[in-house]
């Protein structure tokens, strides 16, 4: 039996791929190292999956060409996401930032998908890894599959112990973040042993590191919202769409919202600059007349946690009167509480990531997610070198570019 299309991994961009691949009338197998299908998508959002989200836009995804995501996301919008809600018979609800989250468990979403491949009649080889995989080539250059010599015509690969053969391949193994899920970057080195260009895989959507000196130390458990910069030399930046999010200290260093989508764009030797009053300015705040009684920790402890206020305000300042306060004291305090700076040490790494930013370059696909350079083979999914911010925008748009592939997919 020869396939119209293999898929390699029945994650949400695999399995959106399969079923409506094969509603086209492709004879389509679906390969998965796990038993289960989706099993990532299974525990995303905290196992209820923030699977789109109202605010689609360019400028929520990171990557090095993100071009694609124009027409990419006009035709698969959130509404369309909601429209598989809908057909998978799950409710949903809108939290803020525009984010949409199942109601039921997110496992659920995965089995009904699955059983939609199965009516749409997808050959499922599941707890099955893919491996020798063969393309087809004209000298056989890196190696013919199952033995064979000569140049061959279709792709070959062994799903588990089975061989498979079909005459396009998709690409949908996902990055390599959770690797304790058996995420690994296996296939992006395969891509690019195929000649294409990669960008390699790094944590992102991760909770930093801060070195264990650093004067914010044992505050964890504190949470507020924040606006986080990043700085290097002079060049100071505020890169996230939305502004403001909650921070949250760890007993590592830093986490949630604000610090997960700064994670994105953080690069080693950077430092994170936290506004800890983005909405307040304290210049404005010292020059009010009614505040010029209260003591310098007191006015601080208003408008901040009391332990942060306590730890950012210096001592030679905290028991002094607002209004005793000079100029250069005031710069001091307002640097100190909008521009507060620390080189972190690192990420958390893969195993805290949500996503892995980096995959195969766009330069490297048509804009069909088809290679350039192996016609036929096709990459969707986090495995292409797009990565969301937080907030449904992965899982969005592994839905997105596995509908898009499905569509390009030639049938016989
Ligand atoms: C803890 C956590 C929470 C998250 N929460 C959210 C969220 O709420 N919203 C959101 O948008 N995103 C979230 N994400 C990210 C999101 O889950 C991923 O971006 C998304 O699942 C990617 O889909 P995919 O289909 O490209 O890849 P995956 O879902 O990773 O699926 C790839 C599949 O390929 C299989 N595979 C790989 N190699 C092989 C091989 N050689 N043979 C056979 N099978 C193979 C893997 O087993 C895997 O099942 C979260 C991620 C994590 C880790």
């Amino acid at each position: 039996m020869i396939y119209d299309a293999a898929i390699i991994g029945a994650g949400p961009a695999g399995l959106l791929c399969a079923r409506n691949a094969a509603r086209r009338g492709l004879r389509v197998a679906l390969i998965d190292s796990h038993e289960e299908p989706g099993a990532k998508l299974a525990i995303a959002g905290g196992g209820k999956g923030n699977i789109t989200n109202r605010i689609l836009a360019e400028n929520r995804y990171i990557g090095r060409d993100t071009g694609i995501l124009r027409s990419a996301l006009k035709a698969f919008s959130c509404n369309d996401a909601l429209a598989l809600m809908r057909e998978l018979g799950l409710p949903w609800e809108e939290r803020d930032f525009g984010q949409i989250f199942g109601l039921k468990p997110a496992a659920i979403m995965a089995e009904r998908l699955a059983v939609q491949c199965d009516d749409a009649g997808v050959d499922f080889y599941l707890g099955r890894t893919a491996s020798n995989i063969g393309v087809p080539e004209k000298d056989d250059a890196h190696g013919p599959a199952f033995g064979r010599s000569g140049p061959q015509e279709h792709f070959r690969l062994f799903a588990g112990q089975e061989k498979v053969t079909a005459r396009q391949l998709v690409v949908a193994a996902g990055s390599s973040a959770c690797p304790q899920l058996g995420a690994s970057d296996q296939l992006l080195r395969l891509a690019a042993s195929w000649g294409h260009e990669i960008i390699p895989f790094r944590p992102v959507l991760v909770p930093l590191v801060m070195p264990a000196d650093w004067p914010l130390a044992g505050l964890e458990g504190i949470s507020l919202n924040v606006r986080l910069g990043l700085k290097r030399g002079n060049d100071l930046r505020w890169p996230d769409p939305e502004g403001i999010r909650p921070l949250l200290f760890t007993h590592r260093g830093v986490s949630g919202p604000a610090v997960l989508v700064a994670s994105c764009w953080w690069t080693p030797g950077e430092e994170l600059v936290v506004d800890f009053l983005p909405e307040l300015p304290l210049l404005e705040l010292l020059n009010e007349k009614e505040n010029g009684k209260l003591l310098v920790r007191n006015l601080l402890t208003r408008r901040l946690p009391a332990r942060l206020a306590d730890t950012l305000c210096p001592e030679d300042l905290a028991r002094r009167k607002v209004a005793e306060l000079g100029k250069k004291d005031r710069l001091r305090l307002a640097e100190l509480v909008h521009r507060f700076s620390v080189l972190p040490a690192g990420t958390e790494g893969l195993r805290r990531a949500e996503a892995a930013a980096g995959g195969v370059a766009l330069s490297s696909l048509s804009r069909r997610l088809e290679s350039l350079h192996i016609p036929g083979m096709f990459f969707c999914g986090e495995i292409v070198d797009i990565t969301g911010l937080l907030g449904g925008y992965n899982i969005h748009w592994a839905f997105a570019s596995g509908a898009m592939v499905a569509k390009a997919l030639r049938r016989d």
